[in-house]
This record gives C-alpha cells, structure tokens and sequence, in this order.
C-alpha cells in the first residue's frame, strides 16, 4: 500500500464515526466488488471463502467484524 493510500484508508477510519469497520470496508469497495459480495452472500457461499477472498483482493475484514455487523452488534446506527 502507498502513504497516500494508507492515509486515505486511516482517515475514512478515523472519520467513520458511527461505522463499523465492515461498513467501513463496504463504503471503501469498488462497486463491482460490492456487488459480488452481496450476490455471494445472497448464494449463502461460505464465510471462509468470501473472507479469504476479500482479503486476497486486499480489504481488510475479520469474521469477527462481519458476524458483530451482520447480527447488528456493531456500532452502525440500527433502524
Ligand atoms: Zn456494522
């Protein structure tokens, strides 16, 4: 990664505010990259294989932050 990049990320991190690092991860995606993990979610394909995925494609993601985002224990706002 590249200073200007890393700065980039840091800031959107720093300036997140009430995202969670996943959420955070998705507004950073290329929308053809959001895409496809929406459609392999949709496709229940399995978790380790989408997070080993993501992370080839360099996002930084743990089963972690996706399992407290996707049972909305992460600090995203909630409707
Ligand atoms: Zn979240």
């Amino acid at each position: 990664m590249t200073l200007a990049k890393r700065i980039e990320e840091i800031s959107l991190v720093v300036r997140g505010g009430n995202k969670c690092a996943y959420q955070l991860m998705l507004d950073s995606m290329k929308s053809e990259d959001r895409k496809a993990l929406e459609t392999a979610w949709q496709q229940n394909i399995s978790r380790r294989i989408i997070l080993r995925s993501l992370r080839s494609e360099g996002y930084k993601t743990s089963n972690e932050s996706i399992t407290n985002h996707q049972t909305g224990n992460c600090k995203c706002p909630k409707n």
